[in-house]
């Protein structure tokens, strides 16, 4: 009985490459070719072992079949398909949950970062880091549109995490693999990874990298991206307690009717033992319990929807992707 599983292990340990690049692609088939063939040159230059996981998230220009075409060219490329389009995040951890390498590369499928950083990354990491992110120091995007209230964002998650890093959305990034292994991403969240890298006792750097304006296709994000991300951010503001949107209604609601109660009582507190008036006739006495009940009511609830929220994703063993199929070299073992 315990033979077989050696040698299971002994194979995956063979065959366990030192590097897996992970890409999330969704309608990028005019950059995929250039791209690959940047990252696969760049990599063996290196001499070190490695995987390319292209995630095709949805893809409806040719990149699927692009993807094909590709596998039998690089051997060490392999293309995973989803269902449809589940966005940057879900594409991402469908990469993790492919890759085996050692250490985790992502970087995005359009080109605008350079692949030539990898390198650079990986000697940072061997300096002994568990997660290097990437330092978009001369991004070249809309100003006003992108790096406003990116800057802004940047300010806001490494004040609220404790994590400050000059660019959080930077996809450029290296992880140890154990280190993201099993986490458990939605939303937004790949963004966030060192915030969570951290509470897990990561050593983070931050590295600056080149960054290029997008040649081909479009940005599939506007400032909708901004909202959904400051939103993700409330969420992981309460991170130790994990996973907690319906509090971000519920307890600002909460806290906002618990202010107005505290506010009009400390005023009609004043009223009474301050200028000595009665406050028993008032509506305003009626209003001020009222507030302060239902805030505190609220709240609660915000704090019971908080651990519903959180039960439900820890059980709900439904993937937040879907994988069609997976593409690799048709002589592949794997
Ligand atoms: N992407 C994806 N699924 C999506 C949206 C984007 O896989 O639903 C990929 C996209 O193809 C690219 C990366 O995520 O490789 C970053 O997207 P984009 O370049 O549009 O974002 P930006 O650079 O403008 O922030
Ligand atoms: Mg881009």
């Amino acid at each position: 009985m315990k033979l077989p599983m050696l040698m299971q292990d002994q194979k995956a340990k063979i065959t366990q490459p030192e590097i897996s690049v992970i890409i999330p692609i969704y309608n990028e088939v005019e950059s995929l070719e250039h791209l690959i063939r940047r990252i696969s040159d760049t990599l063996d230059e290196t001499h070190v072992s490695y995987e390319i996981i292209c995630v095709d998230d949805g893809s409806v220009d040719g990149t699927t079949e692009l993807l094909r075409k590709q596998v039998d060219l690089y051997p060490q490329l392999r293309g995973v398909v989803l269902r449809r389009n589940y966005g940057q995040t879900a594409a991402m951890s469908a990469g993790f949950n492919h890759a085996q390498g050692k250490i985790f590369v992502t970087l995005d499928g359009d080109l605008q970062n350079e692949p030539a950083d990898i390198p650079l990354l990986l000697a940072k990491m061997s300096e002994g880091f568990d997660l290097v992110s990437g330092w978009r120091k001369e991004r070249q995007d809309a100003a006003l549109t992108r790096l406003l209230p990116s800057k802004i964002a940047n300010l806001v998650i490494g004040w609220i995490t404790g994590v400050k890093l000059n660019d959080y959305g930077c996809s450029l990034k290296a992880y140890r693999a154990e280190l993201i292994a099993d986490m458990n991403l939605y939303g937004e969240l790949h963004r966030f990874l060192p915030a969570l890298a951290f509470i897990e006792g990561a050593r983070i750097a931050e590295l600056p990298v080149r960054h290029h304006a997008r040649q081909f296709g479009q940005s599939k994000y506007g400032l909708d991206r901004t909202f959904r991300v400051v939103m993700d951010l409330l969420t992981v503001s309460f991170m130790k307690t994990f996973l907690t949107r319906p509090m971000h209604v519920f307890g600002l609601l909460g806290i906002t009717f618990t202010g107005l109660g505290v506010l009009t009582g400390g005023y009609l507190v004043f009223l009474k033992y301050g200028l000595n008036e009665g406050i028993a006739d008032r509506p305003l006495l009626i209003l001020s319990a009222v507030l302060l009940l239902t805030g505190i009511q609220l709240f609660s609830i915000g704090l019971l929807a908080e651990l519903l929220m959180r039960t439900y994703h820890e059980s709900q063993s439904r993937p937040i992707y879907r994988v069609r199929e997976v593409v690799q070299a048709s002589n592949s073992e794997n």
